[in-house]
């Protein structure tokens, strides 16, 4: 499959970017493998938290026995999506003066084409309808643009490092851990407090909000906890799925939502709870497999998963 980064450095090669002592040896001295009785702590990300909720055993199988899953279109799909995205925004000041004096000057077809000039092409066509993704993602920035005339359109932070080290209390002991992750993008809110916005490459359908506000609650505990003053308080989260459509999906597009209504209220709890349970899996070394016929057909580990028979004489060595 074609991959295509044109940013300089791949996330993965980033490495730390914790912006304290504190925190980048709260890091260096935490793993996804860690389990009672060894030093350090455990690390989370929204994508293990997510993986835990998904299936206790799926992410045993994932984050402590680093059993390798194979690369999905989907994921690849993705990956040269965000990549182009975190390019856009990098380098779009090189036009953006001259796209708003096109835009005042009424030529919005030649502003647009400006703009839309920000995004390098893949030396070979994209395989796996990225071109289309990012065409529609695109399309967003420049409604957003003729709407705001640049004003807090482009993004405070991009792919922003984030670092936290906390406690869970789980069953009356307070245990540390150290939460992990890149939050796709952070705009202000024009009146001092942030919006953090995720992109997603997959499809949309109604039951994503409940899952979108808990991994935004997850970036927002991340932000809070590891003292990024400069993006709190955070004030709304959003999430923009331009391949909505995709694979039965109802609706390509992006929502917004103010924190601390009835409708966002509960995910801080909700977070907490599954953080409790993801410690505890760790504490009790207990990792039940969750099956479900539907789920499971996706999982990479089926053949060792005891839920279907399987078991750990079936992992390759
Ligand atoms: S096959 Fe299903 S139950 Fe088994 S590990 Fe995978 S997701 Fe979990």
């Amino acid at each position: 499959m074609m991959k295509f980064n044109p940013n300089d450095v791949s996330l993965v090669d980033r490495g730390a970017e914790a912006r304290t002592d504190e925190l980048l040896k709260s890091y260096e001295e935490s793993s996804y493998n860690w389990m009672p009785g060894m030093d350090g702590l455990l690390r989370i990300s929204k994508s293990s938290l997510g993986s835990h909720g998904f299936c206790p055993l799926k992410y045993k199988f994932s984050y402590i026995y680093r059993l390798p899953s194979e690369e999905s279109e989907a994921m690849v799909r993705g990956t040269n999506v965000h990549n182009i995205v975190e390019y856009f925004w990098n380098h779009v000041d090189d036009v953006l003066d001259e796209v708003l004096t096109l835009i005042a000057d009424d030529k919005k077809h030649v502003a647009k084409e400006k703009l839309f000039s920000v995004i390098p092409s893949p030396p070979t066509p994209y395989e796996l309808g990225e071109q289309v993704v990012i065409e529609k993602w695109f399309d967003w920035q420049w409604n957003r643009l003729l709407i705001t005339e640049g004003k807090h359109w482009k993004p405070i932070g991009n792919e922003v490092s984030a670092h936290a080290r906390m406690e869970i209390e789980v069953d009356g002991e307070n245990i540390p851990v150290h939460l992990r992750g890149f939050i796709d993008t952070v705009f202000s809110d024009g009146d001092g407090g942030s919006i953090l916005m995720e992109l997603k490459t997959g499809k949309w359908n109604m039951k994503k909000a409940k899952s979108m506000r808990e991994e935004m609650q997850f970036y927002r505990l991340m932000l809070e906890e590891g003292g990024y003053a400069d993006y709190l308080p955070v004030t709304h989260w959003a999430w923009e799925f331009p391949n909505g459509t995709a694979n039965g999906g109802v609706k390509a597009e992006w929502e917004i939502e103010q924190l601390g209504t009835r409708k966002t209220s509960y995910a801080p709890k909700t977070v907490m709870r599954n953080l409790v349970k993801l410690v505890r899996s760790h504490l009790k070394d207990e990792f039940e497999p969750a099956p479900y016929a539907a789920k499971c057909e996706w999982c990479d580990f089926m053949e060792l998963c005891p839920a279907w028979g399987g078991g750990m004489e079936n992992a390759e060595t």
